[in-house]
Parts: structure tokens; sequence; C-alpha cells
């Protein structure tokens, strides 16, 4: 079964059409009403101001959308997901990612948000937060012997209590979808959704909503197709009572 934490490669051939999905929830957390961190790591982001403005006008709009009105159908029997809110862009220029060496694997972005979070470079975690982590251009993601661009545009994890989206500079063929800002703007909000069906993933599985039959994610399921939610274009999810792609209620 693929790893269904990633966003896969957005300009590869697949089916046309997007296949029938069945999602079930297993038992674990979701995330009731996030709170978005945006963490923008390396001295690259020091000229970036207009991209993580555009991206904070964006996260601003995003989790209070009919796109977060829609995730509430993934509620489980103790937690009902609503909107959530942007609490702030954090830049880190006190190392760079993979220390400069062009690569960073999953293992250093565990070790440095756990760091950052217990010395105050980022908020505290708490049972909502979700830190999106953005890497500068030309920096590679590495996960269990995959790398971002070749295999994947993105993907979401947890560390321990720590549930973070990484971002990879998704200025690839693979990966583009125009504008860097519209490139970041379909990858992300394929991980928020994900992130909070299904945030946890200890081991190579999640504890929330994914489909049995073939290890699906919400986002999974509806990768290229597209759609404008506001002034942004975002990709669409699977919402199970629809069952169709969708970024809105029924
Ligand atoms: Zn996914």
């Amino acid at each position: 079964m693929a790893l269904s934490n990633i966003v896969p490669l957005l300009n590869a051939p697949r089916a046309a059409a997007a296949p029938a999905a069945d999602m079930t929830y297993h038992g674990g957390p979701v995330i009731a009403n996030v709170e978005i961190v945006a963490v923008y790591w390396g001295s690259f982001w020091q000229q970036q101001a207009t991209l993580i403005s555009q991206l904070e006008g964006y996260f601003n709009y995003i989790v209070t959308s009919s796109f977060l009105d829609m995730l509430a159908e993934y509620s489980t029997p103790t937690q009902t997901i609503g909107e959530g809110t942007f609490n702030s862009s954090v830049t880190v220029t006190t190392s760079e990612p993979g220390g400069g060496s062009g690569t960073v694997s999953d293992a250093q972005i565990q070790t440095a948000l756990q760091q950052w979070t217990q010395d105050g470079t980022i908020p505290a975690v708490n049972a909502n937060t979700l830190y999106f982590v953005f890497l500068p251009q030309n920096v590679t993601s590495t996960l269990n012997g995959s790398s971002s661009c070749q295999q994947y545009c993105g993907y979401h994890s947890s560390a321990g209590s720590i549930y973070y989206a990484l971002m990879p500079y998704s200025d690839c063929s693979g990966c583009t979808q125009g504008s860097e800002l519209d490139t970041l703007t379909v990858i992300s909000s394929h991980e928020l959704a994900e992130s909070i069906t299904d945030p946890s993933w200890p081991s190579g599985s999640g504890t929330g909503w994914f489909d049995d039959n073939t290890g699906n994610e919400i986002g999974d399921v509806c990768v290229g197709n597209t759609t404008q939610l506001g002034n942004y274009t975002i990709q669409q999810v699977w919402s199970q009572k629809q069952n169709a792609c969708a970024s809105a209620p029924a």
C-alpha cells in the first residue's frame, strides 16, 4: 500500500476520474479547531515577504471557509470539527534545513520542531496546533526513501503530540501548478484537510479517517481536482457524504 500521507507528484499520469472511496474512522484523534502556525525555515525566506504575506492571507481565509465547514462530516464521537484560526508566521534563520546540505530528512524536521516548541522559537503545541514547515527553494525533502519532486510534493505527519505538514518549495516539473503561490495553496489544502482528519502517523498508518481498501486519506482520492476558493486555487478533497470530491458542504 502506497504511503497516503504524501501529496504525490501532481503532474504525473493518473486515472481520469477519481475512484469512489470509502472513508472510515479508526478511533484516534482529529483536529477539532485547527490553529495554524506557518514556519519558514532558512534565510531564503527573508527575501520572500510577498509570498509569506500571500500565504498568510490564504491561511486566514481557508480556516473559516466552506472547505473547513465541509470537514465537519469527519467529526468523531468525541470531537467536533469546526472552523479554525491562523496563529502566526515565523521565519527561522538561526539554522538552515539539513544544515545547508540541500537535503533535509523527516527525522531532521521532527528534531527541529521538537526543539523549536521547547525553546519558544515557535508557539507551543496544543491539541489544535498544526505546523506548516516551508522549505527554501532548492532544498530537497526526504521521507522513507522518497524525495520531494521525485515521488511527492508534500506530506503530513506527527512527532508525538506535534502535528505538522512539510511543504517543499515546489518549483519543479512534477509539482508546479503555475505560480508558486498556487502550487503551495493546492498542496497545502490537501495536507490541511488530511492533517485535520487523520493527524497521527505514528508508524506508517493513521488513526483517523482513511479508506481501508486503499489506505487513501481524503485528499489522496482527489489529487488533480483543483478549484477556486475565494481568491485561491486549492485541491478538493473527498466528501463521504456527497460521495464526491468537493470543497463545500452539500
Ligand atoms: Zn494525502
